[in-house]
């Protein structure tokens, strides 16, 4: 039988010896990556179902642009506070058209 337990900072994936009673843990990953993990998933899926009205993409933008967390790299602006891996899908401009993503430091306005 396979349990899922989260504690503390991790989530654990436990599995026990029904002949035995002994558990195992099968893998162990910092609950903060699962939830990084999901709010990405959930800002991805939005942006399949919704968009970002216009003043509220410039709005967004206009907050990034003068915001210390803002990083340029070769034309693409990231973000320091999210914590995402640098890559195509984490560039600012992609994130300000998706309608469920948000700002770490909640500085976007609503
Ligand atoms: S997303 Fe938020 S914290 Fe990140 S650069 Fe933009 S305003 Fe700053």
């Amino acid at each position: 039988m396979k349990i899922h337990l989260n504690l503390g900072k991790w989530s654990y994936e436990l599995e026990q010896d029904e002949e035995t009673g002994q558990v195992v843990v099968l893998r162990h990953v910092p609950l903060g990556l699962l939830q990084k993990a999901a709010s990405y998933v959930k800002a991805e899926a939005s942006g399949l179902v919704g968009s970002v009205p216009l003043p509220q993409v410039q709005a967004r933008m206009e907050t990034c642009a003068g915001c210390e967390s803002r990083e340029v790299d070769g034309g693409a602006w990231y973000c320091k506070s999210c914590g995402c891996p640098k890559w195509e899908r984490s560039r600012l401009q992609v994130k300000w058209e998706m309608p469920a993503a948000t700002c770490p430091l909640s500085k976007w306005p609503e």
